[in-house]
Formats: structure tokens, C-alpha cells, sequence
């Protein structure tokens, strides 16, 4: 055993550069190939690996600091390595890429220039065999797999994309967003056609073919994810079919077709998804059906009761609700859709119960029992327990992350007790080569969210400078009425203190709105009290989730209540209503009476969102974030 420095080796044509990351602390035990610290030029990040095995005894890089080449990033109590010098294990190899030097003349040249780093091929763990290698693989296809897949391919790595289905695609495109949307278009119309017989154009009872539903849906399905194989090809990207699990940091074995084979990576990109949870006292029985068993529209049951009053569950009620089931919902907590401001979600409650058998809020389902002449549910409430049969049971209480599922803990990466993976804001999990992304992080779990940071996660496997940091991820129940929402909510700004004013324009004063035989909308917006930036927003009605982008712009663009009332919205359309919610907080809405005091803009001069311009009529104009 013997002291060893463990230094910065050759990085090519860089003289100092940045230590973004230091991967190890004092009394780590370490081996050779532990990442040490990321270091970032202007043209990659890159890890520098250990070249030796010990205990760490001091580190000398610091975050944020800067290193040369010999520069020693830490000290170890350990063997002597076979040879001195770490090797860098670039993400992109960045002295490959940087321009050539300048030509020196002999004289001044010194005495032996060492060779710029060559492109990097990591060694092998001579523990861990393997089939092939890759240079980044990513596990799952779902949208946050298959877009960090592409947007890899397109910035030139060779990619191998993992899937246990037999289609790309995941959970969104087969058993999720894209299906759930197709058929809730199907009760859409459903729904304005008998509604459009109180004003008087009248169809009769629609006749409703399930398996030519059901083939129009799976058509739906078939051209999105036949798509995406043609994408991938396209792009060079290697699909491999099977079951992925982690047998090291750099090796996943992917069982498939009866066979197992060992892939070897340089990145990998965990995208496996999420499930639906089950409830342990609920039978294995045809009759109870989860979303995925739901969207096969096996027969419509007489009654119907979903379990769960979140998106998911009623965006199905919708379905079977229009198809002619009668529905009952039941939740735990005392309001549908929790998580949205109570206020956007009562036009669609009040909808619900005129229309479904009942809406049971703050009610407990404590067991249910397969009987011949249906499934037995118990519940419980303030008042007590009672019993209730129906011909088919959907639960929809939510999903819970593969995290658990995917053989993480042999590659010794961090992952909670609900099968999250921790990430920093660059999708990195705590090893450095390895990311995750999409319903298996933190956040919510959509596919807009998935995307996003799938591009981040690939862009930085690539050796980017890219960092998930969006301001709001909107979300949307695609119900009857929609319901959209996105930044602070009312419920969350009340909850921290956090100070807002609010405009807020009703639907029943939009001539779209009453066009299409609707008046319950309204659009609600937040603004910062002092520079009148947009901080959230929220809208139920025909279409809300359309309109909800605008407020996710406006807030990442940092516009002010100013900006949208002063943007000429087409009309007559639904979005004007965005712009009375602005013109309402500033008291002059054409549309509906003021109820308060024009608001005129006055900015603070030593306000700390400093150099804003009071505008009464014109545009306000803020310093950009
Ligand atoms: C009914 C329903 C409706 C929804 N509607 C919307 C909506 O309207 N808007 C929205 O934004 N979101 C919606 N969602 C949520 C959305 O589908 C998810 O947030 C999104 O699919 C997450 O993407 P992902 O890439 O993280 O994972 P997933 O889509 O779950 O994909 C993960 C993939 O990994 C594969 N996989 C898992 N483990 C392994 C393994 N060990 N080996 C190989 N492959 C593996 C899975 O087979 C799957 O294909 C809906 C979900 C459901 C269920």
C-alpha cells in the first residue's frame, strides 16, 4: 500500500478546464475505472476515471474550480496502478473535435509535446463479460426513450434502443395518451351530438360498432408507432427486443426470443416507465380492468365503477359514460382531480353528477368480492360502511415508477423505496455515465415531461452543455369539460404565501364559447403583484388544453398581464379569453363589467426584478431572466 496522487491526464488541446462535478469524498473506497470528477470544456463533458484502487485520503479538485493536465484531482492510500497516467473517458471526445494548433516553429516547440488524448474506447471490466457494446443505450421506448434514442442518433452516436414490447412507443402511444384521446374523440362527439338536439338538430340514438371503435383506435395507434420504427431506422438506430436489466454500470443483459445477451455501454439512458398500481385486496378477475384493459373496450358494463377520481380515471369515465355505462366514481380525497384548483374543476364535477349514477368524494374502497352476479365493493365514509355490486370494476389510483424492476441496485445506482431515480438537472443519476428520465424521475409523469428531458439527457451523453430547466410543465384532463392548468396554482400560492393577483374571464361572456353550446368555462390567470408577470394559470372548458400552451409560454418568456391583453387574439376564438383574463386584472375588460379599479402599472424603482418601464398603454417591457 503506498500514497498515490491521482492527476488530470492529457485532455488534447485544452490548457485549464471547468471541474463541474466531483464524484468522490474522503474515505470512498475506489477502484480503477471510478469516475472521479466531470470536467467541461467548451466542446464536451467529460468523466475522468481512477487509475488506480484504494481508499480516498484527500480531494484536492474542487466544484467549480479549474484543472490542467497533471493537475491532481485527489490522494489515495492504494495499490500502484500498472500505469501512471488516468485516462480521460470523454462523452464526445473533444480533442478529436477542437480545431488543430497552430504550427510552432522547432526551436520553440518544447522538448517532448505530449499526443493530444486519443478518441476514447473505455476498458473493459474484466468482471463483467459481454456479448457487444454500444456507445449509448437506452432503456425503454416509450416517448422519453425513443426521443432521447433519436435526438442521440441525430447528434452522431451509435445508439441501441432496448424494449421489452414488440412496438416502440410505450406506454403513451399503445396504452395511454394516444388511444385514451382517440376514444374520448369518440364520446366528444357522441356527447355534442345528443347535446345538440335541445337546439334542435336531432340524430336519434347512436349505434355504436365496438370492433370498428376499437380497429379505428388501434389504426390510430398502428400509424403513430409504425412511425417510429421507420424513425429509427431512418436514424440508424438498433432496436433490440427484450427484457433489459442491469448486471453492472456498464452492462445491461437483455432477455428476449429465449435467449440473453450482455450489452456493454459507454452512456445509458433509463427510460422504463411506470405501471398501474394495483390494490392488494381487489381479485384477479376478468371483470376488474385497469387503463391498459379499459382501452380494449371489451363490451360496455351496465354500471361501472372507476377507482380513482384522477385524470386517468375520469378521462375513462368519459369513454364508458358516452358509450352508455352507468358510471360512479369513487375518491379518497374530497376532490375530483386533486392537485388542480378546486375552482377549475367544480364546472366539470357539476357536469359529472347530472350525469353519472354517483360521485362518491372522501370515500375509502376497503374490499371488494368477485361474486356470480358481479363484483362486490366495499366502502367506507364519515357515515359508515356499505356495499355495492357492479358488473365491472376500472382502477385508475395512479402508477407507480419500474425503477425497482430494472436490477439498479447491482449497478449500485440510487433509487427510492417507490422506485424513483434521483437526477440532477442534467438527467444524471449518481453515476455519471448513466441518466434517467421520463415517469421513472421526479415530477409528473407525462409524456411532455419525458421528452423534454430526454433531449437533455441525450444531448448531454453526447457531450452538450444542456440542463433541464423549464420553468412549468402544463397539465390537462381531456374530460368533458377539459381542464388545464399550468405554473402556480390558487390552492399552492395560499398553502406558501405566495403573493398574486388574479384576472379571471367567465366563458359564458365568449361568443366561442357560446357557439359551441357551452358557457361553464372560465379562464383564471395569476400575475406577480409588482411586475404583473404570468405565474399561472388555468382554464375548464371545450378545448382547454389547447389553450393552456399560451400561459406556458407566456410565463417562460417572462411576459406580464400587459403582453397578453395587448397580443391581437384572433376572433371569435377561445383564446381571447386569455386576453380578458389579462384586460379583467387590469379593470377593463370589453367583454364583462369591471369589478375593480383600473390597475395601472408602477414599477418599484429599486423593485428587485429591477429596470421595468411604467406603460399605461403601450407594452411593458421587463430586462429578460
Ligand atoms: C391511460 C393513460 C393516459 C395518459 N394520457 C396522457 C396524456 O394525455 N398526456 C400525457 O402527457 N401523459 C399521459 N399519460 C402518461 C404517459 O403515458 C406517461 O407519462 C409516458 O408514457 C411516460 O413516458 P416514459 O417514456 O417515461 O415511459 P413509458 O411510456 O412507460 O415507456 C417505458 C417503456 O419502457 C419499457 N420497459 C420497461 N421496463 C423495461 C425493461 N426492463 N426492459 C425493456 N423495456 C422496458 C416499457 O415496455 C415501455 O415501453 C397517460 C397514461 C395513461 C396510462
Amino acid at each position: 500500500m503506498s500514497k498515490i496522487d491521482l492527476t488530470v491526464p492529457d485532455l488534447g488541446n485544452f490548457d485549464e478546464v471547468a471541474i463541474v462535478d466531483v464524484l468522490i469524498k474522503v474515505g470512498d473506497k475506489i477502484d480503477v475505472e471510478t469516475p472521479l470528477v466531470t470536467l467541461e470544456t467548451d466542446k464536451a463533458t467529460m468523466d475522468v476515471p481512477s487509475t488506480a484502487k484504494g481508499t480516498v485520503l484527500e480531494v484536492l479538485a474542487q466544484k467549480g474550480g479549474k484543472i490542467a493536465k497533471g493537475g491532481v484531482i485527489a490522494r489515495i492510500e492504494g495499490e500502484a496502478p500498472a500505469a501512471a497516467a488516468a485516462k480521460p473517458a470523454p462523452a464526445a471526445a473533444p480533442a478529436a473535435k477542437a480545431p488543430a494548433p497552430a504550427p510552432v516553429p522547432a526551436a520553440q516547440r518544447p522538448a517532448a509535446p505530449p499526443a493530444p488524448a486519443p478518441k476514447p474506447a473505455k476498458p473493459l471490466r474484466p468482471d463483467v463479460p459481454h456479448d457487444r457494446e454500444t456507445q449509448l443505450l437506452v432503456l425503454g421506448a416509450g416517448p422519453g426513450g425513443y426521443t432521447a434514442a433519436f435526438r442521440a442518433a441525430d447528434l452522431g452516436m451509435k445508439v441501441t434502443l432496448v424494449e421489452r414490447w414488440p412496438m416502440l412507443g410505450g406506454v403513451c402511444l399503445n396504452v395511454g395518451c394516444i388511444p385514451s384521446k382517440a376514444l374520448l374523440h369518440a364520446a366528444k362527439v357522441i356527447d355534442e351530438v345528443a347535446d345538440m338536439r335541445a337546439h334542435g338538430v336531432a340524430f336519434g340514438a347512436p349505434s355504436i360498432d365496438l370492433p370498428k371503435l376499437l380497429e379505428w383506435k388501434n389504426g390510430v395507434v398502428k400509424k403513430l408507432v409504425g412511425g417510429l420504427s421507420a424513425l429509427a431506422k431512418q436514424r440508424k438506430v438498433e432496436v433490440v427486443t427484450g427484457v433489459g436489466k442491469f448486471v453492472s454500470p456498464h452492462v445491461i443483459a437483455v432477455t428476449g426470443a429465449g435467449k440473453t445477451e450482455k450489452i456493454r455501454f459507454e452512456h445509458c439512458i433509463i427510460a422504463a416507465g411506470s405501471e398501474p398500481i394495483k390494490l392488494p385486496f381487489i381479485p384477479d378477475d376478468p371483470r376488474v380492468i385497469d387503463s391498459t384493459g379499459a382501452l380494449e373496450l371489451g363490451g360496455v358494463p351496465r354500471r361501472l365503477l372507476v377507482i380513482g377520481g384522477g385524470i386517468i380515471g375520469l378521462e375513462m369515465a368519459t369513454v364508458y359514460a358516452a358509450l352508455g355505462a352507468q358510471l360512479s366514481v369513487v375518491e379518497l380525497t374530497g376532490q375530483l382531480m386533486p392537485g388542480a384548483d378546486p375552482d377549475l374543476v367544480r364546472p366539470l364535477e357539476k357536469r359529472l353528477k347530472a350525469r353519472y349514477e354517483q360521485i362518491l368524494l372522501n370515500t375509502k374502497v376497503t374490499g371488494c368480492t368477485a361474486r356470480p352476479d358481479g363484483l362486490a365493493v366495499d366502502f367506507e365514509d364519515a357515515s359508515g360502511k356499505r356495499t355495492d355490486t357492479f358488473d365491472r370494476v376500472l382502477v385508475a389510483v395512479g402508477r407507480s415508477a419500474n425503477g425497482k424492476r430494472i436490477g439498479l441496485e447491482t449497478a449500485e445506482i440510487d433509487v427510492s423505496d417507490r422506485g424513483i431515480i434521483p437526477v440532477d438537472k442534467q438527467m444524471r443519476t449518481n453515476l455519471p455515465h448513466v441518466f434517467a428520465i421520463g415517469d421513472l424521475v421526479p415530477g409528473p409523469m407525462l409524456a411532455h415531461k419525458a421528452m423534454h428531458e430526454a433531449k437533455v439527457a441525450a444531448e448531454v451523453a453526447a457531450g452538450e452543455k444542456s440542463y433541464f430547466d423549464a420553468r412549468v410543465i402544463p397539465s390537462v384532463a381531456y374530460t368533458d369539460p377539459e381542464v388545464a392548468w399550468v405554473g402556480l396554482t390558487e390552492t399552492d400560492a395560499k398553502k406558501n404565501g405566495t403573493p398574486y393577483k388574479k384576472g379571471q374571464f367567465p366563458w359564458a361572456a365568449s361568443g366561442r364559447s357560446l357557439a359551441l353550446g357551452r358557457d361553464e368555462g372560465f379562464t383564471k390567470l395569476l400575475f406577480d403583484p409588482v411586475t404583473h408577470r404570468v405565474l399561472g394559470g388555468g382554464m375548464v372548458g371545450p378545448n382547454a388544453g389547447e389553450l393552456v400552451a399560451e400561459v406556458a409560454l407566456a410565463i417562460e418568456m417572462g411576459a406580464t398581464a400587459k403582453d397578453l391583453a395587448l397580443t391581437v387574439h384572433p376572433h371569435p376564438t377561445l383564446s381571447e379569453t386569455l386576453m380578458e383574463a389579462a384586460e379583467v386584472f387590469y379593470g377593463h375588460a370589453t367583454h364583462t363589467m369591471a369589478k375593480k379599479k383600473a390597475r395601472a402599472y408602477i414599477a418599484p424603482p429599486d423593485s428587485p426584478r429591477g429596470g421595468a418601464v411604467l406603460t399605461f398603454a403601450g407594452r411593458l417591457r421587463l430586462p429578460s431572466r
